[in-house]
């Protein structure tokens, strides 16, 4: 009850309603207008990327706090959430228990960290159990959707990406090893980790959206065998297809 008056509270004070869908709690910090816009255009895209998957807009909202020191940000997640960033090395994160997106304001890039984590929060909204590579891979994707112009596209910062993904393809990397190494988050393979499922999840967005759809819904019921259930010729196919991608078509933006 008490947090429910409290949030309430912050409500009127300093809460920033944004398209009445996400409500973000500014914890010593406050957010320029551009970035509001930006996060406000990557809500738009992801309700309607989610909607579009899951045949059912959410009505819901989500939650942010935002620290505005990484310090803030680390006692909060260790008391509140009960997970020490530190661990991982997450400059974010999204915690399903207190259906919350926890972020701090001394990152490189602030709109992108928020829009990686509310796909998070959307996704979680829908289905509880997504692989982790799967979730990882679509909030990688999402984190650099850009409005301009009243148009949507993928950042630039994404070349960085590419040249990653290429290399690591390049010296036979797949996604098995991915799923073969338990922990997405061991800070060794992380990178590496992050890196695979962002490229296969790009693949499949560019190349049959329907697909990467289909696949995610899968993946909700059946965590264990969605792949090769939704993709033809399985794991086994999808991985040279991806190399086949990266090496002659590019993702965009070129
Ligand atoms: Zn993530």
């Amino acid at each position: 009850m008490i947090k429910t008056v409290i949030f309430c509270c912050c409500l009127c004070l300093n809460y920033i309603s944004s398209a009445q869908e996400v409500r973000i709690k500014l914890e010593n910090c406050t957010l320029e207008p551009a970035v509001l816009k930006q996060i406000k255009g990557s809500l738009t895209f992801q309700l309607d990327f989610y909607a579009g998957i899951f045949k059912d807009k959410t009505k819901n909202s989500f939650r942010a706090r935002v620290f505005g020191s990484k310090r803030e940000f680390l006692t909060y997640s260790k008391s509140k959430a009960d997970f020490n960033p530190l661990r991982t090395s997450a400059i974010a994160f999204y915690s399903p228990s207190l259906n919350e997106m926890i972020l701090h304001t001394e990152v490189d890039n602030f709109a992108s960290t928020f829009s990686h984590e509310l796909s998070h929060a959307i996704l979680h909204y829908y289905c509880k159990n997504t692989e982790t590579w799967l979730d990882e891979g679509i909030a990688d994707m999402l984190e650099d959707v850009i409005l301009t112009d009243s148009v949507y596209t993928f950042d630039s910062r994404r070349i960085e990406k590419v040249l990653s993904a290429k290399k690591l393809l390049q010296e036979g990397a797949s996604l098995q090893n991915v799923i073969d190494s338990g922990d997405f988050y061991n800070k060794t393979t992380s990178h590496r980790n992050y890196t695979l499922s962002w490229a296969v999840v790009a693949y499949l967005y560019e190349t049959d959206t329907r697909l990467l759809f289909s696949m995610i819904t899968a993946s909700c019921k059946n965590p264990d065998e969605f792949i090769d259930m939704t993709y033809p010729g399985g794991l086994s196919l999808l991985m040279p297809d991806v190399k086949s991608f990266f090496f002659n078509n590019k993702p965009s933006p070129d």
